[in-house]
């Protein structure tokens, strides 16, 4: 299958970065959002990295000026959808969201498309069984930020076929990604993982094993993590974990439940670095 034209949904934090991966990809881009002020945030981000890539030696000026080209933004899902070979949905993670709009995107994409879903955690399977052609959607999960993040895991739901799958790798190919080809479950591969060590660091603080800083010490330099656990969900936020931590011990049992400690941050309002303290406190 031929990817000429991809449709990204969602300008926030993720469409952004899958829209600026596949300009640069050298795919005609179609980012389109439902607030105009995200879209010209996002537009702007973009133009910005591509810059920032040029003057870093990082990017090509050739390669930059043309992704710049390859970029429109539109408003309506279904003119993102129109003339795309691939829709990928970067949309808040709401499963009553993603099915209407994977309802929308099979009527207004070509039926040759490929659609995907950048959830983190969401089935895949539920979302094609709002298509008519489950057989091409498919999971691209890619990880922020994006222009920096080296995997994307292309998530085989029941009825992938694999013409689509070989077509997702491809794609995260292009776009510079290395890709993990992984059966749909919950929390994939790196979500399982990470949400396991973090509810761990947690435990470990509860019962005194070491302070914060020491555990994030430890990982860093003992187990070559780029980032300490708790550096790392105040990052993610701590309510977005525990909601990941609820989700895995509903689906995967007793070793997912939620320490008791991560509940009292959270149930306190230590969010993480949005709300300028998680576990660590930080200035504005
Ligand atoms: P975000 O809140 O930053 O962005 C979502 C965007 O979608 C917003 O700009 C919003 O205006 C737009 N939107 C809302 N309804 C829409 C609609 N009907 N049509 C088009 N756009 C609409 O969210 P995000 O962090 O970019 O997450 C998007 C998806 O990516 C979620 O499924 C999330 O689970 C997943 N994800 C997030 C991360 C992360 O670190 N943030 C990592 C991997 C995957």
């Amino acid at each position: 299958m031929t990817i000429q034209q991809i449709g990204v949904l969602g300008a926030g934090i993720m469409g952004r970065g899958i829209a600026y991966a596949s300009a640069l990809g050298g795919y005609d881009t179609v980012l389109q959002d439902t607030r105009r002020s995200a879209l010209d945030v996002a537009r702007d981000e973009i133009v910005g990295l591509l810059d920032k890539g040029v003057s870093a030696g990082k990017v090509d000026a050739n390669a930059a000026a043309t992704a710049k080209g390859k970029l429109q933004t539109v408003d309506a899902t279904e003119a993102a959808a129109a003339g795309s070979d691939l829709v990928i949905e970067a949309v808040p993670e709401d499963m009553r969201l993603k099915l209407e709009i994977f309802g929308t995107l099979d009527r207004a994409a070509p039926a040759h498309a490929v659609l995907a879903s950048n959830t983190s955690s969401l089935s895949i399977t539920e979302m094609a069984g709002a298509t008519r052609r489950p057989r091409q959607v498919v999971g691209m999960h890619f990880f922020n930020p994006v222009h920096r993040m080296k995997l994307l895991e292309v998530v085989r739901a029941l009825e992938t076929s694999e013409e689509t799958l070989a077509a997702a790798v491809a794609v995260g190919q292009r776009m510079g990604k290395e890709c993990v080809t992984v059966r749909e479950s919950p929390g994939f591969v790196t979500s399982r993982v990470n949400a396991m060590i973090g509810n761990e660091a947690f435990y470990m603080l509860q019962e005194g094993v070491a302070s914060a800083p020491d555990i994030d010490k430890a990982l860093k330099l003992g187990l070559n993590h780029p980032m300490g656990p708790f550096e790392l969900v105040d990052l993610v936020g701590l309510d977005t974990r525990l909601s990941i931590l609820r989700f895995l011990h509903r689906t995967l049992g007793e070793k997912f439940r939620p320490c008791p400690l991560l509940e009292q941050f959270v149930a306190a309002g230590r969010l993480g670095r949005k709300v300028g303290r998680g576990v660590y406190e930080y200035e504005s």
